[in-house]
């Protein structure tokens, strides 16, 4: 790999009493990657960026953009924010303006750019985004997506070595917001663009990102390409957070039984239920927590109805629910049903042609290769960390 076009090196920021909103947050981005930075609302992802654009003073660390720190170009910081070109969620267009000169704008008054020349530029960056025909139509004349397409154009033109995006889509509908999660997949290809993508839906994060990183309260979590975070946590608050519905979560009780079995018995269930854990797997967990508490994960499309089950082979061990369905969203490619399950919803993923309805009750079949074992102190995955 060459050399990153952003470095961040042990980044801290505070804004009142030294309370760390980023408490030591280091991260690099390569040429033509897209990262995705994701996490819930007020884990700092906004700051982040805006520390990286040097629109927050930081309190300590080092920011380098091209191998060159930030403090070099201290007295002269617009230049680092010319390189870094922002979009926030929303449009920043000016209304009394076509959305051709809305364009124009930065390339002629700040970087003083030959009118003929930018004027080209954008009339096909207009056309490539398929908005030419508008090109005389003032901002209130656009639907949302074109605006925040417009709003794109404008930062691509000013050419920065990379984009910082927070949140572009939150304010379309969802339908918008998934046309242009495919128009910002296209244009990355096209232009060969190195963006820093942040939001707080997990959706737009796996299908964006070539890269994850997941923040929690000002700390970076897991940083991992997007499928290989989802297969491989790295603890219960990653494992939570990526996945619609999200993982299920289960208290259990770690038995080492004969065989090598080890066994997870379900805490708080009201009749019995156990799943084992077999080879290296289990026979790790029983080592180290045989008697001792455990959290159980387990993905809605990890677990089968008896039919599919039998196909996989994982048909030993039933998970019987006690309680009925409560729920049952079909999805046409799949459905989803709910139950409550010690105290919380359980949900699971089977093919559309399971024919359970609301009220009735399942014998579940989990595949327990795929499952999640979390230490309830750490919480970190056991089989990951
Ligand atoms: P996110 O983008 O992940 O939603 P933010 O970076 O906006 O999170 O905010 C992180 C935390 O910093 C929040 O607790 C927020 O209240 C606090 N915060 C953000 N901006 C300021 C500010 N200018 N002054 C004081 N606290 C702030």
């Amino acid at each position: 790999m060459g050399q990153p076009i952003l470095e961040v090196e042990h980044l801290k920021k505070s804004y009142v009493n030294n309370v760390p909103i980023l408490d030591d947050v280091s991260f690099s981005l390569q040429k033509g990657e897209v990262v995705v930075i994701v996490g819930p609302s007020g884990c700092g992802k906004s700051t982040f960026l805006r520390c990286i654009n040097r629109l927050e003073e930081i309190d300590t660390g080092v920011l380098k953009l091209n191998g060159v720190s930030y403090e070099k170009e201290k007295k002269n910081i617009s230049k680092v924010r010319e390189k870094i070109g922002m979009v926030f969620q929303s449009y920043d267009l000016f209304p009394n303006m076509t959305i051709l000169n809305n364009l124009l704008l930065a390339p002629m008054k700040v970087q003083k750019r030959n009118k003929e020349e930018v004027k080209k530029e954008a009339e096909q960056l207009l056309d490539r985004v398929g908005l030419l025909d508008k090109k005389d139509n003032y901002p209130r004349q656009l639907s949302g997506g074109q605006k925040q397409r417009v709003a794109i154009g404008s930062a691509i033109i000013r050419k920065p070595k990379a984009f910082l995006m927070d949140e572009p889509l939150s304010n379309l509908d969802a339908k918008l917001r998934a046309q242009m999660r495919v128009e910002l997949v296209k244009l990355h290809k096209q232009l060969d663009t190195t963006i820093i993508y942040v939001t707080h839906d997990q959706t737009e994060a796996m299908t964006l990102g070539s890269k994850i990183v997941v923040m929690k309260d000002g700390l970076i979590q897991q940083v991992g390409a997007p499928q290989s975070i989802y297969d491989n946590p790295v603890n219960l608050f990653v494992a939570g957070f990526l996945g619609s519905p999200s993982m299920n979560f289960f208290r259990c009780t770690v038995k080492a039984e004969e065989n090598n079995r080890t066994a997870l018995l379900l805490d708080d269930a009201k009749t019995v239920k156990k799943v084992y854990l077999d080879g290296t797997r289990g026979k790790q967990i029983a080592d180290r927590y045989n008697g001792r508490h455990v959290i159980l994960g387990i993905r809605p499309e990890d677990i089968y109805e008896l039919d599919e089950a039998k196909k996989l082979g994982i048909e030993n061990e039933s998970v019987d629910v006690d309680e009925p369905v409560v729920n049952r969203e079909m999805l046409g490619a799949e459905v989803i049903l709910y139950f409550d399950e010690q105290g919380k919803t359980l949900a699971v993923r089977l093919s559309p042609e399971n024919q359970t309805q609301v009220g009735e009750k399942v014998s579940l079949y989990f595949d327990m290769e795929k499952a999640h074992v979390f230490d309830p102190e750490t919480e970190e995955n056991i089989f990951v960390s």
